[in-house]
């Protein structure tokens, strides 16, 4: 029996064991409910796959799994898949209509923790392989890696990932279903992500809150003194001037343009849909370039002293101010890191004062996924867009950089090859929100797409 009819006849099975995956409540932190997802993947793959393996890590463990082709291709090509099986907290828990480990379709959406964040659109992907599997059409050989750590930056990936270099030697294409597909609703690919580090500057400047009457004037202001660094490292018109900032950022071939070009957004929708009168960011760069080409310098918040109904007469004692930076490629998380660095010690030499403020603010970096770029020329593009074009009934859209950031890193250090994101989730899933939701027809086109895109790739030869 052919693949598609296969998985047609297992439909109704496929929803229930969904459900039965998406109940497992893995929120990361809860490292017992996290291995009891890992134990079930790992019953499943051990049904079908030849190979499997649960690795285990500092965190939760990871998994990986391979398929050996089962036609006769001379060098049949390897397709890796990459899904994640911890999910987000369920807070604020009372915004939920039903609750988050329950799972429940209404108006043909299944609303649940993790279901479009990640385990719907992992299951999408698995369930295709054993489908086309129960066929023994597979003529391409299926990896998958399974990531029980995701939601707090993957930190124990790379390590586990390395451990099995050997497993990955023969992957050619890397496939990952996240993420939300654009707002349009179109199916879309995405070719890679622009990545993230955060960083936060403390500023500690006395021992005590005071009154801003008695000791105005003497006591300094650490508010003040932040935004007088902060100033030091944006403009006004949204250029970072941190020195080097920009020297690696990539240039767009002419195709990743095209697409961006193709996209034809209007601006006026953004702001619609944002509530917005006007845009940040470069304000010399075109709009959708601001969203998808170009790294971003964003003050996350700042906390100090009071406002509204806290609001006091006094200089507080500490501010603190958290950013995120989104890197586009070639910028490097640790090179970035460097040039603040740097920047902040010359800073420091131009007056005692600065110097002062600086000596006493404590700086510190975190996650940090690196961007990735797949260049649009390559072979694999026309499979992938004929297949979601297939799957979905609809023309894909090509967006050279996702928004949000993937541990694509590691996948790519283990194999250097090209990493796609095809999102099975609708754009209003509303990952990490209450209310997380998957359509019932995005989960059963995006398995078609992967059965599709198995049977493409198993009709070649490397
Ligand atoms: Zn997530």
């Amino acid at each position: 029996m052919l693949s598609q009819e296969i998985f047609e006849k297992r439909k109704k099975q496929i929803l229930e064991d969904l459900f039965d995956f998406i109940k497992i409540p893995s929120i990361t932190r809860e490292k017992k409910d996290v291995r009891i997802a890992a134990n079930w993947i790992v019953d499943r793959l051990n049904e079908t796959a030849d190979y499997v393996e649960l690795i285990e890590t500092k965190g939760n463990p990871a998994i990986i799994a391979e398929w050996k082709p089962q036609k006769k291709r001379e060098k049949p090509v390897t397709v890796l898949f990459y899904g994640h099986f911890d999910v987000q907290p369920v807070e604020p828990l009372d915004k939920w209509i039903s609750p988050p480990f329950e799972p429940e379709i209404r108006e043909g959406r299944i609303y649940a923790r993790g279901v479009g964040d990640n385990k719907g659109q992992l299951f999408a992907n698995l369930c295709a392989i054993e489908c086309v599997h129960e066929a023994k059409e597979l003529g391409v050989g299926v990896k998958f890696v399974f990531d029980g750590e995701e939601e707090t930056g993957s930190p124990y990936l790379d390590d586990a990932l390395k451990s099995k270099s050997d497993f990955f030697q023969d992957v050619d294409l890397v496939v990952v279903s996240d993420g939300p597909a654009d707002p349009t609703w179109k199916p879309t690919i995405e070719f890679g992500a622009r990545g993230i580090m955060t960083m936060r500057i403390e500023l500690e400047s006395s021992d005590t809150d005071a009154h801003s009457g008695n000791f105005g004037g003497i006591q300094p202001n650490p508010i003040w003194d932040l935004i007088s660094i902060l100033k030091t490292m944006r403009n006004d018109t949204g250029r970072c001037l941190i020195e080097g900032f920009y020297d690696n950022v990539f240039e767009p071939s002419a195709k990743a343009l095209e697409a961006v070009d193709n996209l034809n957004r209007d601006p006026e929708d953004y702001k619609k849909q944002l509530g917005i009168s006007y845009f940040g960011g470069e304000q010399d760069q075109p709009i959708e370039h601001r969203k998808i080409f170009r790294p971003t310098f964003n003050i996350r918040g700042i906390q100090s002293g009071g406002v509204r109904k806290e609001a006091k007469t006094i200089i507080p004692k500490e501010a603190v101010v958290d950013l995120d930076i989104r890197l586009v490629p070639n910028q490097k998380p640790d090179e970035i890191k460097h040039l603040v660095l740097k920047h902040l010690e010359k800073l420091k030499q131009k007056s005692e004062r600065m110097q002062n403020v600086l000596d006493r603010c404590k700086i510190s970096f975190e996650a940090a996924f690196y961007p990735l770029f797949t260049p649009f020329e390559l072979p694999w593009t026309e499979i992938l867009e004929n297949s979601v074009r297939e799957g979905f009934e609809e023309d894909p859209l090509k967006i050279p950089l996702a928004g949000g950031s993937l541990p694509l890193q590691p996948l790519y250090e283990v194999t250097k090859k090209p990493i796609y994101i095809i999102p099975y989730a609708q754009p209003d899933e509303n990952n990490h929100a209450p209310n997380e939701n998957m359509m019932v027809e995005w989960f059963e086109k995006g398995i078609k797409t992967s059965i599709i895109l198995l049977q493409k790739l198993g009709e070649l030869n490397k």
